[in-house]
């Protein structure tokens, strides 16, 4: 019963939302979104190039930047523009941001989505490898968000936090990658109270995604996994959509609501579950 009037819940959230949602909105909006050069945020920045957006597109190769620019150009950017960088170089977050507000004279959206590579194994206890990770999952999201907050807040703009179905349920073989996703949920929730509560004008919207199509996951997980991936390209426009009509969460695919129910209603059938869905034989 549980979960069928959590179903009906989701679908009822989903309709809302959508039929919420105006494309005009998005017409010469001002975004930056983060580890665009590949996967959902290359997605996503052609989806806002295909709305009139005017984006600003980052992630480390100069070369693969360059060719997303030009493809949202001629999918109908206002205007794109690309800047290299490295999220584990704490000075390169403030030269993003500042790139972003010079070139586009503000923000209405920061997308942040970017994340290091990881690998699928059991730990081996590489702290210096989970404390890497955190500072380009975790810490250059708070500080690129703190440095976007002005902006926002005089734009009535948003915060769109790329995270994942890991990061409210653990799963096992990427401890570090959730640890991530976990502290990302953690931090953006509480801002999101203390925006509240300030009457801020600034919208937060955390997406939590499950298995994603993009060629860096369908590598990584290969031979490891035994469950369905859904398409980027999808993925990224829910995350536009959840965005764009400032609702504070996505599911995407809409069951991943379902399974964060789940791990607290029947936790032990939900452990089964996750543990049976990958192929491990020591
Ligand atoms: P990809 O690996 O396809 O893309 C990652 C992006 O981040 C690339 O543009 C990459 O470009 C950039 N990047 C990597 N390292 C750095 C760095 N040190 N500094 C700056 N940019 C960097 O990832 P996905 O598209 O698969 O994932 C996107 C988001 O979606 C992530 O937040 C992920 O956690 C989330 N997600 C994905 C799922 C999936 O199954 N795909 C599932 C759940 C959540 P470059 O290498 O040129 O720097």
């Amino acid at each position: 019963i549980k979960i069928i009037f959590s179903c009906i819940f989701v679908a009822f959230l989903a309709i809302r939302w959508t039929s919420n949602f105006d494309a005009e909105s998005l017409r010469g909006a001002k975004v930056l979104v983060t580890g665009s050069s590949k996967g959902i945020g290359e997605q996503m920045a052609y989806h806002y190039a295909r709305f009139g957006a005017k984006i600003v597109i980052t992630a480390r190769s100069k070369d693969t930047l360059q060719k997303v620019v030009e493809k949202c150009l001629s999918l109908g950017a206002q205007e794109a523009f690309y800047i290299a960088a490295d999220m584990s170089n704490e000075s390169d977050l403030d030269r993003v941001v500042d790139f972003a507000l010079k070139k586009l004279g503000g923000l209405d959206y920061l997308v942040l989505n970017h994340i290091g590579s990881t690998r699928v194994a059991m730990w081996d206890g590489d702290v210096e490898h989970a404390k890497w990770l955190m500072k380009i999952n975790f810490f250059s999201y708070i500080q690129m968000a703190w440095k976007a907050l002005p902006s926002l807040e005089k734009n009535k703009g948003s915060l769109v936090i790329v995270s994942s179905l890991a990061g409210k349920m653990p799963s096992p073989l990427t401890a570090p990658y959730v640890s991530t996703k976990s502290a990302l949920n953690g931090f953006f929730g509480s801002l999101r109270h203390e925006l509240a509560m300030k009457k801020s004008n600034v919208s937060i919207s955390v997406c939590t995604l499950g298995l994603i199509d993009t060629e860096t996951a369908m590598s990584k997980v290969k031979g490891k996994v035994n469950m369905p991936a859904y398409p980027a390209t999808e993925a990224a426009l829910n995350i536009i959509i959840t965005g764009a009509t400032r609702q504070p969460e996505l599911f995407y695919p809409w069951f991943t609501y379902i399974w964060t129910l789940t791990k607290d209603w029947i936790p032990s059938f939900t452990d089964y579950v996750v543990q049976r869905s990958y192929n491990y034989n020591p």
